[in-house]
């Protein structure tokens, strides 16, 4: 299996999981760009926010709702905090299984990077 969030998903890769159900995982970025820095993935692989058709806006929106519940237990929802889905080589994306950030704890810059 060479996605290496499927590992994760699959237990084959260690994370450190913060919260998982039938659909998603979340488990801490290895690399934080922020004081809490989770990602949400959806069990079932989709490469990215682009291959997130019809048949799956379900699943998208599961991830959206996950984010708000994990930045619950993280103690970060009264603050407020940022969700991105990166798509693409000029979105940023270098992992093609699609997972969205949830990134607080720290005052976000606008624009983006
Ligand atoms: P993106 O650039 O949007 O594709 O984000 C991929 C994210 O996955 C980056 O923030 C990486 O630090 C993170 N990442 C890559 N491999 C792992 C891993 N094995 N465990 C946790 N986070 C990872």
């Amino acid at each position: 299996m060479a996605c290496v969030f499927c590992q994760i998903v699959a237990g084959e890769r260690p994370a450190n999981i913060v919260y998982e159900d039938e659909r998603a995982v979340a488990f801490r970025d290895i690399n934080p760009q922020a004081p809490t820095h989770i990602l949400i993935i959806p069990r079932e692989h989709i490469d990215g926010p682009a291959d997130a058709g019809a048949d799956n806006e379900m699943v998208i929106g599961h991830l959206v709702a996950v984010a708000a519940r994990v930045a619950a237990d993280e103690g970060i929802s009264a603050g407020g905090y940022r969700l991105v889905l990166n798509q693409g080589r000029n979105g940023g994306q270098s992992v093609f299984h699609v997972h969205l950030h949830l990134l607080g704890g720290r005052r976000m810059g606008w624009p983006p990077g």
